[in-house]
């Protein structure tokens, strides 16, 4: 037995014993030499476990339940809009139409699948005030890539080369300016009114005539609106750069306001948060890019369009930025959001940010005396807290974080964003009830009030984990993935 009490499969092991029955063999067997090339096969027997089916099954399916999700527990992760994934997306995305077709497959047979892809297309665009939408980009910041990119080709197309810089303001998602980066612009950091919102004096100090874009999170990462938008978007309008719109949290706002009526030219969505996507485990994600008209052109190709009341994928685009994912995006994944969208319906979806940014006000409330709220006007989907008077008692915001643990909760988002000290970041979504919202705050400010009473418990803790505190660095950068077996 390993310190964790639960043997590894290996130490489980009994010479023989098996965990599959098959019928006999009734075609001639051939040797291994006839089937593989010499050099490919094993010297030795593989050195694997043997035992049961039903040891097999018991053994994973307990470390399975180790892993917390949304299907097991309160997942307040700011930023991550963790949600519930409505379960009749899966049955949807498993239609043996959707499920078993193949990106290889003529146009005409897949015809209900390119109409469902250009109906989600068409919803997204009505609801980012957009003219067109791609589905290719996988993920969040693969698709502030692929607008970047587009913005680069439109200037340079315009015969514009010097634009070489994107403005990212320091309440941005961190991937903003990382994509900025990848897609080689420089990133021009503007700064934060004591306000939270962007400095728009900065913004006018930064803008010039080799600005390309400015990117703009919104709500930004302290879950706050920027309410001079519109002033914002005049001003690099004005000054000839593209306005990009981060839309990775469109549950703040959907059914209230378009980031297209704002004046913005391109916008991405994370479907695998506000539209109920699961993202559990690195993806697959799908985060869809809607443009205005002068952007059309550079799409990438090939552009799912309906000609004569049947769907095609035109490749026969010259200024496209080109292939940004193999097939046409994370197709399962598009199927689960379009199913989203047509469940709710236009009332649902707007009821949706309703109840989001509801949920967040409230436990911002019940909250704020507790610890410190570091802005006080009324806060969209999510709200920063500083965990700063703990600090002085010698309670950290990753005790407080490790402590929740101890409660079978995920903790929020901790130190982001970077301008507010000891911060957590918290995102109770809209799926979530009013009692699981109070049994959440009410373990914070038990937390609280531990720090105060108490501070070793918190310091120390998590006690009911199987693992307590991990060398997070070591274990990020030097990962043991393999069971090395002793010899
Ligand atoms: C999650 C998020 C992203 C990145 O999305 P990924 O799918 O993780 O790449 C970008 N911006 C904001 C505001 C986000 O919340």
């Amino acid at each position: 037995m390993n310190k964790q009490d639960q043997p590894l499969i290996f130490e489980m092991s009994t010479p023989g014993r098996i965990g599959f029955s098959l019928p006999e063999l009734d075609v001639p067997e051939m040797e291994t030499e006839e089937l593989i090339p010499e050099q490919f096969i094993r010297k030795e027997e593989p050195d694997l476990p043997e035992v049961s089916e039903l040891q097999l099954m018991r053994h994973y399916t307990a470390l399975s339940k180790r892993n917390h999700g949304v299907d097991s527990g309160f997942y307040p992760l700011g930023s991550c809009t963790m949600k519930y994934n409505p379960k009749i997306n899966e049955d949807v995305a498993r239609y043996p139409g959707f499920a078993f077709i193949h990106p290889l497959q003529e146009e005409d047979q897949v015809q209900g699948a390119m109409e469902m892809m250009y109906n989600l297309q068409e919803n997204l665009a009505y609801i980012t005030g957009m003219d067109e939408v791609t589905l290719q980009p996988a993920a969040g910041a693969h698709g502030e890539w692929t607008g970047l990119m587009m913005i680069r080709a439109f200037h340079e197309a315009n015969g514009d080369f010097n634009r070489t810089k994107v403005i990212v303001p320091d309440s941005a998602h961190g991937t903003n300016p990382a994509s900025a980066t990848v897609a080689g612009f420089e990133s021009v950091t503007v700064k934060s009114h004591e306000d939270g919102l962007v400095d728009l004096e900065d913004l006018k100090r930064v803008v010039d005539e080799n600005t390309a874009a400015l990117m703009l999170t919104n709500p930004n990462t302290l879950g706050l609106f920027e309410e001079h938008i519109v002033e914002m978007a005049k001003i690099v309008h004005e000054a000839g750069g593209k306005l990009y719109y981060d839309g990775a949290n469109m549950n703040a706002i959907m059914g209230f306001a378009r980031p297209g009526d704002m004046g913005f030219d391109v916008v991405h969505l994370n479907l695998h948060k506000t539209f109920t996507g699961p993202h559990g485990g690195g993806g697959p994600g799908s985060g869809p890019v809607g443009v205005k008209a002068d952007l059309i052109p550079y799409l990438p190709k090939p552009v799912l369009v309906k000609k004569d009341d049947k769907f095609h994928f035109d490749y026969d685009r010259p200024q496209s930025i080109g292939r940004v994912k193999p097939f046409y995006g994370n197709f399962g994944i598009n199927v689960r959001a379009y199913t989203y969208i047509r469940t709710m319906g236009p009332e649902g979806l707007k009821q949706v940010s309703e109840n989001a940014v509801l949920n967040a006000n409230y436990m911002m409330r019940r909250l704020q005396d507790a610890f410190v709220l570091p802005y006080q006007q009324h806060c969209k989907h999510e709200f920063v807290i500083s965990g700063k008077k703990q600090k002085k008692l010698g309670v950290r915001t990753l005790d407080m974080a490790k402590r929740i643990l101890d409660f079978g909760y995920h903790p929020p988002t901790i130190y982001f964003p970077l301008n507010v000290e000891e911060c957590m970041m918290i995102e109770p979504t809209e799926t979530e009830s009013k009692e699981t919202l109070d049994e959440f705050c009410d373990v914070l400010i038990q937390i609280a009030k531990e720090a105060e009473e108490n501070p070793e418990i918190v310091q120390e803790a998590p006690h009911t984990t199987v693992v307590s505190r991990l060398d997070e660095t070591t274990a990020a950068r030097k990962p043991i993935l393999r069971y090395q077996k002793e010899q």
